[in-house]
């Protein structure tokens, strides 16, 4: 066993006993690994992986179309680079603006599935830029629900990095308080992406059924942010 499948191996474990039967789906988050690990990564049982960086990961998904992976957008998206995300993912967790989700649903092909769309929350106040703010995200949910390329599934938010477990704690149950506002306004949602390496144990707690881990699969990245 290489050092990576058994991290994978040990993760997966602990994954499956945090489930205890619950369907919670795993997104690999494989930005700055190379199309070896991500390949080596699926055969360990890792069927999607999500990626930042749009031209990072259209060059890996080039060396990697004999697997049948499903890919995830969860970076910040740029409205001149929806085009190839509409070509190259089936979906995306970041949007945070109609004008986004109105590109993508325009540029996604006929002859494909509805992108399937979280609306990224800041669930942090001031201490972070992306995301709707909480009191706008019901509105940007009506706007998206009837776009006719992309399929709204729910939401996603990444709280600031903290050690207090019962801030995290707040930030997750605000999310999962939003989404069930979203659906009594009759708009369905059946996911709630929260939670990475961190803290996926207590976004699971709070409700998270898709959790997105970068570091605890592979090891901790290179600290350099990666050129776009
Ligand atoms: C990098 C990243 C992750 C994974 O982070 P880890 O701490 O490595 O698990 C999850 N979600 C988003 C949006 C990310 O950018």
């Amino acid at each position: 066993m290489t050092s990576l499948s058994q991290n994978i191996s040990v993760f997966l474990d602990h994954f499956n006993q945090l489930k205890a039967g619950r369907p919670l789906t795993l997104v690999a988050v494989s930005k700055t690994q190379s199309a070896d690990v991500v390949r080596e990564a699926f055969h360990c049982g890792l069927p999607i992986f999500g990626e930042n960086y749009v031209q990072e990961a259209i060059d890996k998904q080039a060396l990697l179309q004999d697997l049948p992976i499903e890919w995830h957008f969860i970076g910040p998206l740029q409205s001149n680079k929806t085009k190839l995300v509409a070509e190259h993912f089936s979906w995306v967790h970041s949007i945070d603006r109609l004008k986004l989700a109105e590109r993508l649903s325009a540029q996604r092909a006929m002859d494909l599935p509805p992108i399937q769309i979280c609306i990224q929350v800041n669930v942090s106040e001031e201490a972070s830029k992306s995301g709707v703010n909480p009191n706008e995200a019901l509105a940007l949910a009506q706007a998206i629900s009837v776009l006719p390329q992309l399929q709204l599934r729910g939401l996603m938010a990444i709280p600031e990095p903290s050690e207090d477990e019962t801030l995290l704690r707040s930030r997750f149950a605000q999310l999962k308080v939003l989404k069930n506002q979203i659906e009594k306004a009759g708009i369905p949602l059946d996911t709630l992406s929260m939670g990475m390496s961190a803290d996926y144990a207590i976004a699971m707690e709070e409700g998270s059924n898709l959790i997105r881990v970068g570091s605890a699969l592979f090891g901790s990245r290179s600290p350099k942010p990666h050129p776009q």
